[in-house]
């Protein structure tokens, strides 16, 4: 079966207006897909007669050239994003039964551009993972290597977009779960700006990290997605009031001019040889294409992945408290009295991951430690903010790995949560500091798995990674 996915979007819409091809046929292809690569374990929900409703209705408005700029995308959201009348389980049993009441703003401003959504992605339990054997819901397969794990939290998102099950898909990510998991299956994934697209609707993990981020097969379906979810809303105060630009006017191809940084600390002797060859060819040929490129210094590197986890399991164990078995969701059957309703629906709820979360998150911000975890690593996020600020001083964007490793096996770090901290030591900064990053993928190492490498931006500058790293993807 001919899958439309390496058509390029814009081709694609002339096929749409000129009747070559319909919405619906589009749909059933990626509907026949996601049947095929079922055991993948993708997905959490699948939309067969609402994507197939929808799609007919997109195929009328197209024929009265009344239809959105994303008529013709199918789209998967990872299941943390509130669907109305829809699950959101946010990969935990907690919330197995919760139907959400309301659309998050990606979905009403998806749902108005006319994109078709086409099911919701299994993720790490509230999206505390790296590797989507954290889900209640299974554990999900890379489609490269069907015995290693497709990065996390947001696994079910990249192997939709990887395996051809939808074209493009959302994740989140508060520490990564975007790029890596793009690396780690061969896609493309981008984290906006803190405050660049709304999180009205996306259930909370870490507040002041978390983002929506859209995964493709290519920089410019990275680019549709994120002009129609970008903005301001007033449903979200942190989100920006800031004019979002025409992302696709800025896929220009050049990159003349444009300065490089590479960190230093991201290139360290450690790093995997095959990784850094990878990433230098890639550097190499913007380099002939016209980019200057220079070493810059992010000098509180080492503090990022302590910082990190200090402050999210903070926030996490702030946000996660709503679960009670009162409110939402699960509540044991166990229970006496309220006392034991708390405690047995938690325990009972959440899994491992979860619990040593909210257990790290409430010991440092406890009166004791509170100073010397919680207070001192707001100061060092501080300190990691002005290292960004004073590189884009000298350089308009960094390029650096996405992760240590290429994909792991199944099962590999699941029993060590230190080693699987860890391997977020290239991703976590840029929440750390709200700027942009982009993955894309970059070669393959000897095993044939998929290398990815970063590229990170100023604040709202979105526009600049999007064209570097389509210039890269022009090969
Ligand atoms: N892997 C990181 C964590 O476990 C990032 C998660 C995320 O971005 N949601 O916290």
């Amino acid at each position: 079966m001919s899958v439309p996915h390496p058509i390029p979007f814009d081709s694609l819409r002339e096929q749409l207006a000129s009747g070559e091809i319909t919405c619906e046929r589009i749909t059933d292809e990626y509907l026949t897909i996601i049947e095929q690569k079922k055991h993948l374990n993708a997905f959490r929900s699948v939309f067969t007669d609402e994507a197939r409703e929808r799609s007919r209705l997109i195929d009328k408005k197209i024929a009265t050239g009344t239809s959105g700029p994303l008529a013709g995308m199918v789209i998967a959201i990872k299941d943390v994003i509130c669907m109305e009348s829809s699950p959101t389980t946010c990969g935990s049993k907690i919330l197995e039964h919760f139907v959400s009441p309301y659309n998050a703003t990606v979905i009403k401003k998806l749902a108005d551009a006319d994109a078709i959504i086409i099911g919701k992605t299994n993720m790490d339990e509230f999206a505390m993972g790296s590797s989507t054997e954290n889900s209640a819901y299974g554990v999900v397969l890379n489609p490269v290597d069907e015995t290693r794990v497709p990065g996390g939290s947001s696994g079910g998102s990249a192997v939709a977009v990887a395996a051809n099950c939808s074209r493009t898909a959302l994740g989140t990510d508060t520490g990564g779960s975007v790029r890596q998991p793009a690396a780690f299956c061969g896609v493309v994934g981008l984290k906006p700006t803190y405050g660049r697209v709304s999180r009205y609707g996306l259930v909370a993990f870490a507040s002041s990290f978390d983002q929506i981020g859209p995964f493709g097969q290519s920089v410019r379906d990275i680019a549709h997605v994120l002009q129609v979810i970008a903005g301001h809303d007033r449903h979200d105060s942190t989100s920006a009031n800031v004019p979002v630009p025409d992302y696709l006017e800025h896929l220009t191809g050049d990159v003349r001019g444009l300065r490089i940084g590479l960190p230093k600390e991201y290139f360290a002797d450690e790093l995997n040889e095959e990784i850094r060859n990878a990433i230098h060819g890639k550097v190499e040929i913007l380099k002939q294409r016209g980019a200057i490129v220079k070493e810059v210094s992010l000098p509180h590197t080492e503090y990022t992945v302590a910082t990190y986890y200090i402050l999210t399991t903070a926030e996490a164990s702030s946000n996660l408290a709503r679960y009670d078995g009162a409110r939402f969701g699960y509540r044991s059957p166990n229970a006496k009295d309220l006392t034991t309703m708390y405690v047995h629906s938690r325990s009972e709820g959440f899994g491992a991951e979860v619990k040593r979360r909210i257990m790290l998150g409430t010991y440092v911000l406890s009166a004791g430690y509170y100073d010397a975890y919680y207070r001192k690593a707001q100061q060092v996020r501080r300190l990691i903010k002005q290292d960004f600020d004073n590189a884009f001083r000298e350089v308009d964007c960094l390029i650096t790995p996405t992760s240590p490793t290429t994909a792991f096996k199944i099962g590999e770090k699941v029993d060590d949560p230190l080693t699987m901290y860890l391997s977020d030591i290239y991703t976590v900064s840029a929440n750390l500091a709200g700027v942009p990053c982009i993955s894309i993928p970059c070669g393959t190492d000897l095993q044939g798995l998929p290398i990815g490498m970063q590229v990170f931006g100023r604040q709202f500058g979105e526009e600049t990674i999007l064209r570097i790293a389509d210039s890269i993807e022009k090969g």
